[in-house]
């Protein structure tokens, strides 16, 4: 799909997957015009396949367009098209249970710009793969290091919005704890340095009894979509949620901590390490990540009734 500035999208087309072509002076190469979004389908068990609330990434893909000076595609060409690209790759949908298809949605400045300046023309595209786990770890506690010198979004900045240059941001401080053994990086707001953000590319959550608290959504957390659904799930089964300020201090004293977002799912965290000392949250998954894991996927796969109405089945 593709759009002058200003203007609407217009109707896309199926490709095969390949290269493709963009002038070397597009806004997306020169000045970061870029956003993302991802999903998942899932094969339910009688072979029908669901999407995850595709509105919600359609809405926070307006919303990062918005930030970044770019058009959008309309909720609806969004949904839309994600089902014909599923549809068109229907057998790459893994069977209940095997993995899901990853939905990559990409906005771009596609246009040349070579003076500093929002983009002439944009590219809306989707690709698909088959994916199974996320970490390695599978659904075994993974092992986090907390951040204290790089971050990932400043106040004011772009940590809202799913725009391709905060993953570049995170690239050098992942990178490094994964050469360490860590399986990722949690940082921290870069005002205080002691509140909790996000991971690199997940949200987190703290487990203190039935209370669970993440850190609340103020300009520097991405909205993640697991996020949001796992706090309905967790009211839904009776635990206290709050989104508020979330302390490293929390953290460290938490019975149980586990990460959200489309690729991770839910997954556990069995260790984190700040300033050099390791906390240690148990060997296997806690019992609130299990249960809100379980719940969750079962919805997702289509193995439980949708009471949440949130899947889309494709026909
Ligand atoms: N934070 C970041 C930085 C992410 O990249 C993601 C993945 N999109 C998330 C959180 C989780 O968001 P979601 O649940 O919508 O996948």
């Amino acid at each position: 799909m593709k759009c002058p500035h200003g203007g609407t999208f217009s109707k896309g087309e199926l490709k095969r997957f390949g290269n493709i072509e963009l002038n070397p002076s597009a806004g997306v190469l020169n000045y970061g015009q870029g956003l993302f979004e991802g999903l998942k389908a899932y094969r339910k068990e009688d072979g029908n396949i669901l999407l995850f609330r595709p509105e919600e990434n359609a809405l926070r893909l307006q919303m990062g367009a918005e930030r970044m000076c770019m058009p959008s595609p309309t909720v609806d060409q969004f949904v839309e098209s994600i089902k014909d690209t599923v549809l068109a790759n229907k057998r790459w949908v893994p069977p209940t249970g095997k993995g899901s298809l990853y939905i990559r949605p990409l906005l771009m400045g596609s246009g040349p710009v070579l003076g500093l300046a929002p983009a002439p023309e944009y590219t809306f595209l989707i690709y698909v793969s088959p994916v199974g786990n996320y970490f390695k770890e599978g659904l075994a506690p993974i092992n986090l290091i907390i951040e204290n010198e790089l971050h990932r979004a400043t106040p004011g900045g772009t940590g809202s919005v799913k725009t391709i240059g905060n993953y570049a941001a995170v690239l050098k401080a992942q990178s490094v704890a994964k050469a360490k053994g860590y399986s990722d990086v949690l940082y921290l707001d870069c005002v205080h340095k002691k509140y909790l953000e996000e991971v690199s590319s997940c949200n987190i959550f703290v487990v203190k009894g039935n209370n669970i608290s993440t850190p609340a959504i103020k300009g520097t957390i991405l909205p993640g979509i697991t996020r949001k659904s796992i706090i309905d799930v967790a009211r839904s089964q009776g635990f206290q949620v709050e989104e508020r300020l979330v302390s490293v201090d929390e953290l460290l004293d938490a019975d149980e901590v586990f990460c959200t977002g489309t690729a991770v799912v839910v997954s556990p965290v069995g260790s984190v390490t700040y300033l050099g000392n390791r906390v240690s949250y148990g060997e296997g998954i806690g019992a609130v990540s299990q249960q809100l894991y379980s719940v969750l996927t079962r919805l997702q796969m289509g193995i439980t009734e949708d009471v949440m109405n949130w899947t889309v089945e494709l026909r």
